[in-house]
């Protein structure tokens, strides 16, 4: 069995990773911590976890194996690193810390205390991504070209909170969304950004000088170029992510989302082709992809290591739109 404890009492694990761990034959929750003893309880007594605590030293003293980090993005470091320091798994939400050199920390603590460390980048759980990245590995889009991504969505008005409001939280479009967009390129191309131009904007959502919406331009090491949108005030968008090649062009749609929906369909010379794809739960298969690491048996479906090229790369995104310059991508791992 793998027992976790939960940090952080939100609404990502409320929705979706209380389901996804108990979805396991051998996956447990033992506790969930909180700031607040109040919201811990309530929390603890809505979702049936039998502990709740309200201190970290709390957490990490019960009897757990795993930790989850659904923290506001400033805590993920400092919790992690106490984590780790005890001997738990870490299975941490993106972005792994507000910089990349802070991820970077997390990846070499993990490694020296032998621990998993996993990104939750759900995406790469989705079928529909991988379905993409198989047939482009296996060339049915011949040499790929260029890559388009569509993720500007509406910010629900339940989480109309830190994201759009307090910088020192890590809250803006690009650390939410952005992080996401590099992961999923990197995963479906099989290829690493090399540098980023980008502007964003504040479209009337966020305050405290948050962006609440991005364009992106990417240049990967193969010369692959791409471009994303990432945003919180579009009512009326579809998300999307299409792969063009010199042999075909993979056109998805409503698939950058939380759930195992959308379509992709392949285009070349022969026609039009519907591919069909595993619709698992994307965060149940994140989960049992981060217990068979535990076990011996591979890697979680985003490492640390992901974690830190994708925030690497939303920093270079922040960067270049504060400056006006195109910035280089080095994760430095
Ligand atoms: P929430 O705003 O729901 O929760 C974040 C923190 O806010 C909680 O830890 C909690 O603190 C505090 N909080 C929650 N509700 C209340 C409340 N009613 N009053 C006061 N404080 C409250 O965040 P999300 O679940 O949206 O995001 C959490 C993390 O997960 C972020 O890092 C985000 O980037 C990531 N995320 C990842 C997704 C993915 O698909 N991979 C999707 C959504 C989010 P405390 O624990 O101290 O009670």
């Amino acid at each position: 069995t793998v027992r976790w404890g939960l940090i952080g009492a939100s609404t990502i694990a409320r929705q979706f990773m209380i389901d996804a761990i108990r979805a396991q034959a051998d996956g447990e929750i033992s506790a969930v911590m909180s700031s607040s003893p109040e919201r811990a309880t309530a929390y603890a007594r809505e979702n049936g976890i039998p502990l709740a605590v309200s201190t970290l030293d709390g957490l990490i003293g019960t009897d757990i194996d795993a930790v989850y980090i659904s923290t506001t993005n400033e805590l993920h470091l400092e919790q992690a690193l106490a984590a780790i320091k005890a001997g738990k798994h870490v299975l941490c939400e993106k972005p792994l810390a507000l910089t990349g050199a802070d991820a970077r920390k997390m990846v070499a603590a993990a490694k020296a205390a032998g621990v998993v460390l996993g990104t939750n980048h759900h995406l790469r759980n989705a079928g529909a991504h991988r379905a993409m990245r198989e047939a482009i590995a296996v060339g049915r889009i011949g040499k790929p070209i260029a890559a388009r991504v569509f993720h500007s969505v509406y910010l629900p008005e339940n989480l109309q909170g830190w994201r759009i409001t307090r910088p020192e939280a890590g809250g803006g479009v690009v650390l939410d969304i952005t992080v996401h967009d590099a992961d999923t390129l990197r995963f479906v191309l099989g290829d690493d950004p090399v540098e980023i131009s980008a502007f964003a904007q504040t479209a009337g959502m966020a305050g405290g000088g948050l962006e609440d919406g991005a364009m992106c331009i990417w240049r990967f090491k193969s010369g692959v170029i791409a471009q994303s949108h990432e945003g919180f005030t579009t009512k009326f968008a579809d998300t999307g992510f299409e792969v063009h090649g010199s042999e075909g062009s993979l056109i998805a749609k409503n698939v950058m989302t939380q759930k195992p929906v959308g379509s992709v369909t392949l285009r070349t010379a022969k026609g039009e082709e519907e591919l069909s794809f595993d619709r698992e739960d994307l965060y149940a298969r994140s989960l049992r992809q981060f217990h068979a690491a535990i076990r011996g048996e591979g890697q979680p479906s985003a490492t640390g290591e992901d974690g830190v090229w994708s925030l690497t790369a939303a920093e270079a995104a922040l960067q270049s739109a504060r400056t006006g310059k195109t910035v280089e991508i080095n994760p430095k791992l």
